[in-house]
Parts: C-alpha cells; structure tokens; sequence
C-alpha cells in the first residue's frame, strides 16, 4: 500500500494544508451577502512541520494583506471581523503589528480626496516564506510534483525602500501581467484569490492575486532544485 507524502518532504502526510491559508477567506457569519466564499479551497497533503496552520505566518498574511491599501471591500471585511476579533482578543498582536508605524495621507481616487492611513514596515521575510510556501503547494496541486528548490518572491502590495528595487519591481510585475493577460485565472474564489501558472523547463512562475488587487509574483528556479 502505497503512502501518501507531504508536499514539501518524504514523511507521511498527516493532514491537508490548505493554499493559499484558509483565514484568508472569510467565514460566512463574517459576510454581510451572504456569500460562501470558501468554495473548493485548494489543499495538499502535509506532514506535521510543514502544515504552517499551526504557525502565526498565516495569520500575519492576513494581517498585512486584508488591511493593506490595495485590499478590496472583501479584505476590508476580513480585517473588520476576523483580524478585529483577534486584535481584541490578543491586544499585543495589533502593538507588534504596528509597532514599527507612522502615518500617512493616502489619496484616493480623486485628487482632492485625502484619507488617513498609517505606513506599516513589514516583516518582509516572514512575508516572503509565507507566500514563497504557497506557490510550493500551488506547484504540487498543479504538477503532483515537489519543489524544495529556491523560490523567489516579489510583492507589488507593497513599497521598497529601494526606489531603484522598486523600480524593478513595478516593470516585473507589469510586464508579467501582460504576458499572463490571456490565461484565465485559476481558484474559485477570484475576490479573494486567484492565480495564473506556466512553467518552463528552468522556470516555474506563479502570478497571484489577493482581495482582487495585491499581486504577487512568485519565480520556482527549477535549474536550482536539489
Ligand atoms: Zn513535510
């Protein structure tokens, strides 16, 4: 009888972690219409370490990503319930959060509208291991195959304090978007997430979408792969 193994090791799986986590999307007492928007949510097979439910990496996901400027009427609900709920519960996990914070005028839409906000500096590895770990899940669901190789992650919902990085940034980011314009997208929750793939013989790229607009562009070098 044949085993069934994690998606990132050789140990038995012993339960399905979901990708991208399951707090990204919204329960349904939190949603004012009603909508279910935790339809077929992609899973893989986990071993104990590497199921990161466990871990506050994905709660910290949700907290930078629902309340982030880019984060659409979905996300907002998600931070006005679930994120709110946890601040209140765990006042400590709002001070760590904002604690390397200061605020700021955000425009909106029209230049003579202005809105209160605040700049929060990331923990931008955590960020990145989160999100690298789930385009590793998205590549097994997709392929049936491991990748332990190194991946590259790149954030376009947030800001580099490197404008000449940023710079980089933006044009990879654009230039993926426009490639990826004819693929449909992929996950049956788009106002929540989303995601197109391709890969190559020396590359896997995912390009990912969060709460209809935060993107993320995440490079599988395969040539790497041990
Ligand atoms: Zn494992």
């Amino acid at each position: 009888m044949s085993i069934r193994t994690c998606y990132m090791c050789e140990l038995e799986a012993t339960s399905d972690e979901h990708t991208p986590p399951k707090c990204l999307f919204p329960e349904r007492k939190d949603v004012p219409d009603g909508i279910d928007y935790r339809v077929n949510l992609i899973t893989v097979p986990s071993c104990e370490e590497h199921n990161s439910s466990k871990s506050h990496d994905d709660e910290y996901l949700l907290h930078v990503l629902s309340g982030s400027f880019t984060s659409s009427p979905v996300g907002l609900t998600q931070f006005m319930s679930k994120v709110r709920r946890a601040f209140e519960k765990v006042p400590s996990k709002a001070t760590s959060f904002i604690r390397r914070s200061e605020p700021i005028l955000l425009k909106r839409h029209t230049e003579d509208e202005w809105e209160q906000g605040a700049q929060v500096i990331v923990e931008a590895q955590r960020l990145d291991l989160v999100l690298g770990n789930c385009a590793r899940a998205l590549y097994f669901h997709e392929t049936e195959q491991k990748f332990v190789g190194p991946v590259q992650v790149i954030t376009a919902f947030t800001m580099y304090s490197d404008t000449k990085f940023q710079a980089n940034v933006t044009s990879s980011v654009d230039t993926t978007r426009t490639y990826f314009a004819s693929h449909p997208p992929k996950g049956e929750n788009p106002s929540v997430f989303w995601y197109k793939f391709e890969e190559s013989a020396n590359t896997a790229i995912f390009f990912m979408c969060f709460y209809s607009s935060s993107e993320v562009l995440v490079r599988l070098d395969k040539r790497e792969q041990p």
